[in-house]
């Protein structure tokens, strides 16, 4: 052996396929003057490279502490061997191994240098909408099988000119090995259509301005698009979409566009800039131009994103700097990915397509998120931009399938340490989404190379995913209370092992009791749980109905606490209540006649908006509880009374005693406001002296937060603030959401951990 010579055998395991890895060691190997070679397989990147000693342990140091910026390095295993005496440095051809343990890239955001190229006349892609290069680009929604290679992409069908090949096989250029490369000579190509699929002489933004809506054929899937400051156009999108309510989430051309319309802190700049491109939900200016009640009616809130694909520079000009940019799916059915399809359904939507040739192989909406006041994230919807990227867990032999929930459904599939969850194919109850869900567990499947060996999924009885777990008759499952498997969910993003306690403040979910939970203290690890508080109960008469229908709720928290004297009051508060209704509810309460009972707290914030005269039907889900926080005024600090009872072994907690003290501010005329925040901290009171009460017994400091009403940011706020006060360890979501998107998580760890 030469003095000084020394040669490490490298394996870098992770997201470092696609993401301009291999030419980054290569370059790095030339900056220290070392030789040997670099390869791409299924099992990871390997390199061997020999050389001086101090520059080979500065190449390994800088490989591991500066990789390219989106790389993502999980493991990187190096080993000393004897030196081959390589002459040079090469990339060798990709080699198919069996072991697959690299990861698929999720869909990043157009880079800098790609935006700057796609800008400037000079440029041979200026005006091109399918640029990329190795920083940027489509991943996960055009990858078919791994490794990561054209030729397993949907970009197969366009072989690249000689000027893109050149670039491709160039590892000193940004476009070394980008898979996606492509220009205006050799790659994909936009359309603009008619209703009848008849070429357009005109341009997406001139249309726009027009007021016409255009649906366009993104990344994951198509949008509709509609200038957002043309009320005519908006309300156009709306009436045709059948879309009464919910709110639209809009496209800023440019972040100063987007300043214009939000209150916007570094962070949230941070988000939207970022190469993840989530839709950002951020408080909104009053802005003479915009009409809130058409977009957003009701809540003071506005989800923003920028550009994040070339494309979408087309449909802004000078004049147009805002539009909506909806999902164009009819009706919660799955998402349109197919050029004809997209023209076969919205027909009577769209009045333009903006269509191009390369396929979408998987859907993928656009990620939803906020940035809560203590600065974290906090995701609605984790979908592009972050799927399939894994989440770190205690590694485990056995891979599981977790099936999740029945609305907002994700699943999950766990290999050794990571947990890969899947984009949203929202309420598994339309056929097509259900449909969509399978094929989903297939491809992540052939993704990750694994068959998972157990099944995990929830307790309710008649969910899809619960019946779809029964017909896999090889594979044993378990049933995971919803929960429970909410909690495991924040436990495991936080990494957090042994017992807590976990607060877990929801819809719906079902309970070991045959009950409807909702609103529950939990105390448990990934083995086994207790339950130890719970809301009282409440009849739940018409069960989803009444969840349709937040004064049902009102009326019967009324009877409840008031009994025939709730009638009265009823009578004067609930206009929506109509008299039959009301008298058939009436008479299965006062005859005892038995209901579903529920501890629901997203009921609880359904009275409460109903009493209040803010909303009287949820026409999308969690409305009525969003319109409560965006009434509320945070200057009010007062709240109403509640009652904690113990009964045997459970401790009850009882807002009973607040609806009289909220019927007397109503009478005295308080301000909505001032009684919405009342409201929510009194529930945070509530939470606070039940956890208290629960730490002397138990002996537990550790509080974990989850399901869907922590999207609410009083009670997030206000209750994480208090909880620290009284020296609580307090844990919330930021890697998947709060809501029903997330239990998949959880039940995978709780499987796993129980089969380990
Ligand atoms: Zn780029
Ligand atoms: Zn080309
Ligand atoms: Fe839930």
């Amino acid at each position: 052996m030469q003095a000084g010579i020394s040669s490490y055998q490298i394996r870098v395991q992770g997201i470092v396929q696609g993401v301009g890895f291999r030419p980054y060691v290569y370059r790095l190997a030339r900056e220290f003057s070392l030789n040997g070679w670099v390869l791409n397989s299924s099992a990871g990147v390997f390199i061997e490279v020999e050389g001086d000693d101090g520059q080979l342990k500065e190449f390994a140091r800088r490989l591991v502490d500066d990789p390219p910026p989106l790389a993502l390095i999980r493991n990187c295993e190096i080993k000393e061997i004897e030196p081959q005496g390589f002459k040079d440095f090469t990339i060798r051809e990709s080699d198919d191994q069996d072991e697959k343990t690299v990861m698929v890239s999720p869909d990043i955001a157009i880079c800098r240098e790609c935006q700057q190229e796609v800008a400037n006349p000079g440029d041979r892609r200026y005006g091109y909408p399918f640029i990329n290069c190795t920083n940027c680009g489509p991943r996960f929604t055009i990858i078919k099988d791994l490794p990561y290679d054209r030729a397993k992409t949907t970009m197969a069908d366009f072989p690249m000119c000689p000027v893109c090949q050149e670039e491709y096989d160039n590892p000193l250029y940004r476009r070394f090995h980008a898979q996606p490369n492509a220009c205006p000579v050799c790659g994909p190509h936009t359309q603009l259509l008619d209703k009848r699929g008849q070429a357009v002489q005109s341009t997406p933004a001139e249309l726009l301005r027009q007021g016409y809506i255009i649906a366009v054929k993104g990344l994951g899937a198509f949008h509709l698009a509609a200038d957002a400051t043309n009320i005519e156009a908006v309300r156009t999108l709306r009436q045709r979409k059948r879309r009464d309510a919910k709110p639209f989430a809009v496209m800023a051309r440019d972040l100063g566009v987007a300043d214009k319309y939000c209150v916007m802190n570094s962070t949230e700049r941070f988000w939207l800039t970022s190469p993840q491109a989530p839709i950002v939900v951020m408080e909104r200016k009053e802005a003479s131009q915009l009409s809130g009640e058409i977009i957003h009616p009701g809540i003071n809130t506005l989800g923003v994103m920028l550009p994040y694909t070339p494309l979408h520079y087309l449909l802004f000009d000078k004049e147009l700097e805002l539009l909506i940019m909806t999902s164009a799916n009819i009706s919660d059915e799955p998402l349109i990915t197919d050029n004809q399809e997209a023209v076969d359904k919205l027909q009577d939507v769209a009045d333009f397509f903006l269509v191009h040739n390369r396929e979408i192989y998987n859907s993928c909406d656009d990620s939803v998120m906020r940035v809560t006041p203590m600065l974290t994230p906090q995701l609605f919807r984790r979908a592009r931009g972050l799927v399939p990227m894994g989440i770190i867990v205690p590694p485990r032999s056995k891979s599981v399938l977790a099936l999740g929930g029945e609305m907002k459904n994700t699943f999950c599939i766990t290999r050794q340490g990571e947990a890969f969850l899947s984009q949203h194919w929202g309420d598994l109850n339309h056929y097509l989404n259900y449909c969509k869900f399978q094929q989903g567990i297939e491809r992540f499947k052939r993704m990750l190379a694994v068959e998972p060996q157990i099944i995990a999924h929830d307790l309710h009885p008649n969910y899809q995913t619960t019946r779809w777990a029964k017909e896999q008759k090889h594979i044993p499952r378990i049933e995971i209370q919803h929960h429970y498997a909410h909690m495991a969910s924040a436990m495991a993003e936080n990494g957090l092992e042994g017992e807590v306690l976990g607060l877990i403040c929801d819809g719906t979910g079902w309970g070991t009791d045959g009950a409807v939970w909702g609103c529950e203290i939990l105390r448990g690890d990934y083995r086994q749980f207790t339950r130890l508080a719970h809301l009282k109960y409440l009849p739940l008469p018409g069960g989803d109905l009444s969840a349709r229908k937040p004064y049902r709720m009102a009326f019967v928290y009324l009877l409840e606490t008031l009994g025939q004297e709730g009638v009265e009051i009823a009578n004067q508060l609930l206009p929506a209540l109509v008299s039959e209704e009301r008298d058939i509810i009436l008479h299965r309460w006062q005859n005892g006649l038995p209901e579903v009972r529920t501890s629901s707290c997203g009921r609880l914030f359904d009275a409460a908006a109903a009493l209040l005269g803010i909303c009287d039907v949820n026409r999308y889900e969690g409305q009525a509880a969003i319109e409560l926080e965006s009434r509320s005024d945070p200057r009010e600090k007062g709240s109403y009374s509640f009652r904690l009872e113990e009964n045997g072994p459970m401790w009850l907690m009882d807002v009973f005693p607040m609806w009289n003290e909220l019927l007397d501010d109503i009478k005295k005329g308080v301000p909505v406001g001032g009684m919405a925040q009342k409201f929510h901290l009194t529930l945070v009171n509530l939470f606070v002296m039940a956890l208290c009460r629960l730490r002397d017994e138990t002996g537990l400091n550790r509080v974990v937060l989850s399901g869907g009403v922590f999207h609410n940011q009083i009670i997030l706020l206000e209750l994480i603030h208090s909880l620290q006060s009284h020296d609580f360890m307090v844990y919330q979501h930021q890697q998947v959401p709060p809501g029903d998107g997330g239990i998949s998580l959880g039940q995978a760890i709780i499987a796993s951990e129980v089969n380990a």
